[in-house]
């Protein structure tokens, strides 16, 4: 908390910033890091928690989008391939190559060898980076992935992406911390309500959403990162931009693990689009859809359950075919996609490009990002920082690398420093993997530091809250570094334990009560009460906020409505606490 109010202080203070962020998603978040890496005097505010909105939803891929192939976007497809294989080649311990492995049914639209040959193409595209594709035949899958229903299959092919081994939000909250290393002042729950050009600044208005605490802070330069709100900002500061866009809801439901294999499983739904069964640790990530909505808060529905599991079971062949009761959590998110602002609303957005759009006003210093995807991040960065130049600031340290995981002088050391320790000794049994590999993979160069914490204290290598990975020392870590302000930020974001463990097990945890004192000091009973208020367990599911409850078994009701009145209701009640996801 302190980090926080410390900062909300420094953007208080009347100083003048080159560049402020309006936006904590991942396109907020690398450019923060890029910007001040390279020099540049930069603030970031986020009106909920860093990755508290899209960037929490996504389906945790770093991929080439091999189904837009079917679009014929061959340009994108070259692009993401290629930043894939650089976030692939730069975050070797977060963002990892992992094979795909697609079935194809009969009566499928391409015929399989079509498709084979497709992802040749693919391979080509990411320039043979990645291991080559394979085509098992059927008994081969029947050996390798029995859980896999052959029955209505044709035929299988194998091919690599990468995923991130943590989880999005992971992701992106480390491309926040690289930018307040550098100098960045970034603060959450910190809304921008207001935009004035006046002479050569931006006067911007900021709400502290925690304490209600307004005002002002000026900038030379603005960038727009709001995702699916983008829109609505570009209205506040009356800019009127080249591109706009146009929002499609995903979902996914997180179940035990439906096969121990490291690989994602793909299928085509019955719609005919890709969907998957990603691996998460000892869960499965299912999903996803891709449904137009108008509202940037959708809402995971009834139909978007039964859809998924109805494919899914389709597709498997499980004991007992997965219902409700095996769903442990939801996640729902927006996609922003951008379009021209002039083209008609009757477009087929599913033939929409997933390409970001950039755009600028260079002589009032206004710039908004449209669309993109975590894959793509490191070119956002690096195009925002190649604008900003254009609009008079001083890039002092151009050939700064803002990204990428320390170099190796820094991991051998801490590698050494944990085998001298015996730090996988203390590796609970339960654990997926060694202590060390976790902790470099989490905290990279300030894995050094939680060390420190256990050669002080053995207690502090051990696990806090029951049925995760946690340990005491990284709650502590996370208290000092990692602006943890809702108990949600740490359950959700920070770490992954509501998405993977249910909520009941999660309050009944004896550790949880201990990890909010770390956390939240004196507050922690305000806290930890305030997170089981706002995450109703509906079905036995906790809600993830944005995925709105979910309905009951044939319920007719619209969660969509329904969270959308609540919101409503809490803007008009001033409920600022619980309004910002
Ligand atoms: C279901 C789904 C699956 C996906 N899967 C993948 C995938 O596998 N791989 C991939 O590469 N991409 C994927 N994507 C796309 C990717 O997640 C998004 O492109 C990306 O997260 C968008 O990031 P963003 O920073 O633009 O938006 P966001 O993450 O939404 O960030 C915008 C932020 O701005 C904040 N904000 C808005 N208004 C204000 C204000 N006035 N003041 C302060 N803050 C404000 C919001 O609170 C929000 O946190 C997926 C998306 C979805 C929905």
């Amino acid at each position: 908390m302190q980090l926080r109010q410390s900062n909300i202080e420094r953007l208080a203070d009347g100083a003048v910033y080159d560049t402020l962020i309006i936006g904590g998603g991942i396109n907020g978040a690398v450019c923060a890091a890029a910007l001040a890496g390279r020099g540049v005097k930069v603030g970031l505010v986020e009106q909920g928690d860093f990755a508290g909105m899209t960037s929490m939803w996504s389906s945790n891929l770093i991929w080439g989008g091999i189904k837009y192939m079917e679009s014929r976007d061959f340009k994108l497809v070259r692009e993401l391939c290629v930043s894939r294989n650089h976030l692939i080649k730069h975050y070797p311990s977060t963002v990892q190559e992992i094979r795909f492995l697609t079935t194809i049914t009969k009566s499928f639209r391409w015929h399989p060898l079509m498709l084979w040959a497709g992802t040749w193409i693919y391979w080509l595209f990411g320039n043979g980076f990645t291991r080559v594709p394979r085509l098992p035949s059927l008994s081969t899958i029947n050996r390798e992935e029995p859980v896999i229903n052959t029955e209505p299959a044709i035929g299988c092919f194998e091919y690599s992406d990468a995923f991130l081994h943590d989880n999005d939000a992971r992701f992106v909250w480390n491309f926040v911390r690289t930018a307040m290393n550098s100098g960045c002042v970034a603060a959450n729950y910190v809304e921008a309500t207001g935009f004035e050009r006046q002479g050569d600044l931006w006067h911007v208005g900021l709400k502290d959403v925690m304490s209600g605490r307004e005002w002002t802070v000026k900038t030379k330069t603005l960038v727009n990162a709001c995702g699916p709100l983008a829109d609505r900002t570009n209205a506040l500061a009356d800019k009127h931009t080249e591109h706009r866009h146009v929002l499609s809801k995903g979902i996914h439901l997180i179940v035990d693990q439906i096969t121990p294999n490291k690989r994602v499983l793909a299928f085509f739904d019955e719609d005919g689009r890709l969907f998957f069964a990603i691996p998460m640790g000892t869960r499965t990530c299912i999903g996803t859809t891709d449904t137009r909505t108008e509202d940037p808060h959708a809402a995971i529905t009834d139909d978007d359950v039964k859809f998924v599991l109805d494919n899914i079971n389709a597709r498997l062949s499980l004991g007992k075919p997965l219902d409700r009761d095996d769903i442990i959590s939801t996640r729902c998110g927006v996609r922003p996609l951008a379009v021209q602002n002039t083209s008609g609303k009757d477009r087929d957005f599913l033939q929409l490009s997933r390409k970001h759009e950039i755009d600028s006003d260079i002589n009032q210093g206004f710039i908004s990002i449209f669309g993109g995807k975590l894959t793509d991040c490191i070119n956002v960065g690096e195009e925002i920082v190649d604008l900003v130049k254009t609009m008079g600031i001083d890039i002092r340290f151009p050939d700064y690398r803002w990204y990428g995981e320390p170099v190796d002088a820094v991991r051998d050391e801490f590698f050494h420093q944990a085998r001298l320790m015996k730090l996988d000794d203390y590796t609970d049994a339960s654990a997926s993997e060694p202590l060390s590999t976790r902790l470099w993979r989490r905290y990279a160069a300030h894995a050094i530091g939680i060390l420190e914490y256990i050669r002080e204290d053995p207690r502090q290598a051990e696990i806090l809250i029951e049925g995760t990975e946690y340990i005491r020392a990284e709650v502590r870590q996370a208290a000092r570094r990692e602006m943890i302000t809702k108990l949600e930020d740490f359950l959700r974001r920070r770490s992954k334990i509501s998405l993977v463990s249910r909520q009941e097990t999660i309050r009944q945890s004896a550790g949880l009560m201990e990890a909010c004192e770390i956390l939240f000091g004196d507050q922690a009973q305000k806290r930890f009460d305030e997170y089981f208020r706002d995450h109703p367990v509906t079905n036995g599911i906790a809600r993830d906020p944005g995925a709105g409850p979910l309905p009951a078994d044939g319920a007719t009701n619209d969660p969509a409505t329904e969270h959308q009145e609540k919101t409503a209701a809490q803007r008009q009640e001033g409920d600022f606490e619980t309004l910002n996801w």
